[in-house]
């Protein structure tokens, strides 16, 4: 059968969609499959994966349409009831060769208890030349907002040894740049028998010679003084940080259930920017969140402006039932979420341009990785995306180039002649 992945949400469901193609290559028989991984991050991604699923009945009205992922953990009954032929919880996703094989023979299998994270592998990853590598789930923060630690299970994280045999299965592959990634990076280890960290994880990684190792989003409690030193002194680990502040306002923050405060990411971010040569970090910030006023937004802005992020994510706060901020008292107008979200997107705007003009003239290292328009394009270390001009070379290549142009949309650079650098 043919297999077709659709992937919404987080850089953990793209590896799982991966791990989905690997487990379902030469399945028996006719046809299509259709496998929607959903995301319950937010209203809008629920909505997002009913619409996908609605859409594919309506195309492909004799394919198997699977759903699987985090809504499908949360409201099965709404992707069934969308169309989908086959729900599949978090907690079998990776067994899904078995339960869809069960399905096509007309059976049903019961669930088993969540797999152990050595269990999930992938050998390449055929969507993205700069690779996903999951190395921990769930999450035990339990912030008040969010749907993603009810349904992703209990803290699991994958040996140091597994995971640096997955990367240089990787790196075999050809994937120039791994992309670490979890529900909560910040715990990774918790749950392991001598609870190594996730700097350990990050020098069994290193060991892996060639590739370039980048971490996905890492909660602040994650931005240690061991992992900044390690960032500070060891070039082939990508200078970015991607730290989700949600807010800048320490009543608002506690509301949240985030075990930080404004002035501790202040300083932790703060810290990394200063001892890592060209490092750069981005944010996810939650406007309009129960009881956050004018003041607590402009604390907000402040704490940004400060920090001045590469890139910033704006989400309007969205009640998610089932969760306690639903039920918080306090909420905002969404007129005034809509307008907070519009001014921090303005913010975030003037700030990226503030922080890729502070490269000009400077030598970054992008990774080619698509074409179009004559241009290259290609996330540098600090994850600034360059385009250049160029004919002859291929995807994947690192290659040195020097930023000779930043505009509001776009950073240009021409590739370095000098390979003294
Ligand atoms: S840290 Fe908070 S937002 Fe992140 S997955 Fe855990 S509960 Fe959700």
């Amino acid at each position: 059968m043919r297999v077709i992945t659709h992937t919404l949400g987080c850089r953990v469901n793209h590896y799982e969609s991966q791990l989905i193609r690997e487990r379902l290559s030469g399945l028996p028989g006719a046809g299509e499959v259709h496998v929607v991984n959903t995301c319950a991050v937010t209203s809008l991604a629920a909505r997002k994966g009913r619409k996908l699923v609605r859409k594919l009945r309506r195309e492909h009205p004799r394919a198997l349409i699977v759903a699987v992922g985090c809504q499908a953990t949360d409201s099965p009954g709404e992707l069934r009831a969308a169309g989908a032929d086959l729900v599949i919880p978090n907690r079998d996703k990776a067994r899904i060769r078995e339960l869809v094989l069960a399905h096509l023979r007309g059976e049903a299998v019961g669930g088993e208890g969540w797999p152990a994270l050595a269990e999930e592998r992938i050998a390449r990853d055929t969507e993205q030349i700069r690779a996903n590598l999951k190395v921990q789930d769930g999450c035990s923060v339990a912030c008040s907002f969010c749907k993603t630690w009810q349904v992703r299970g209990p803290l699991r994280s994958k040996p140091p040894d597994v995971a640096r045999e997955e990367a240089e299965c990787l790196a075999a592959a050809g994937h120039p740049e791994l992309v670490v990634a979890g529900i909560n990076l910040a715990q990774y280890g918790e749950d392991l028998p001598g609870r190594p960290s996730l700097v350990d994880l990050l020098r069994e990684l290193l060991r892996v010679p060639r590739v370039r190792i980048r971490l996905s989003s890492l909660n602040p409690e994650g931005v240690t003084g061991e992992l900044i030193s390690l960032f500070a002194d060891e070039r082939r680990l990508c200078p970015y940080l991607h730290v989700p502040l949600q807010s800048g306002d320490d009543r608002v923050l506690a509301r949240m259930g985030r075990p930080y405060t404004a002035a501790e990411y202040a300083d932790r971010v703060g810290r990394f920017l200063e001892a890592v040569p060209k490092a750069t970090f981005g944010a996810d910030v939650m406007v309009g969140f129960p009881g956050e006023d004018e003041a607590a937004f402009r604390r907000t802005c402040s704490l940004l402006e400060e920090l001045a992020p590469l890139r910033l994510h704006v989400f309007p706060f969205s009640p998610r039932p089932g969760t306690p901020a639903a039920a918080l008292p306090d909420q905002v107008p969404p007129a005034v979420k809509r307008e907070r979200a519009t001014a921090l997107d303005e913010l975030a705007r003037a700030l990226s341009l503030r922080v890729r003009r502070g490269f000009l003239g400077e030598v970054l290292w992008p990774v080619l990785e698509e074409r179009a328009g004559g241009m290259w394009r290609g996330h540098a270390e600090n994850y600034i995306i360059l385009s250049l001009p160029s004919d002859g070379l291929a995807r994947g290549t690192i290659l040195p180039v020097r930023v000779t142009e930043v505009r509001d949309d776009i950073t240009v650079g021409v590739i370095e002649d000098n390979q003294d650098i």
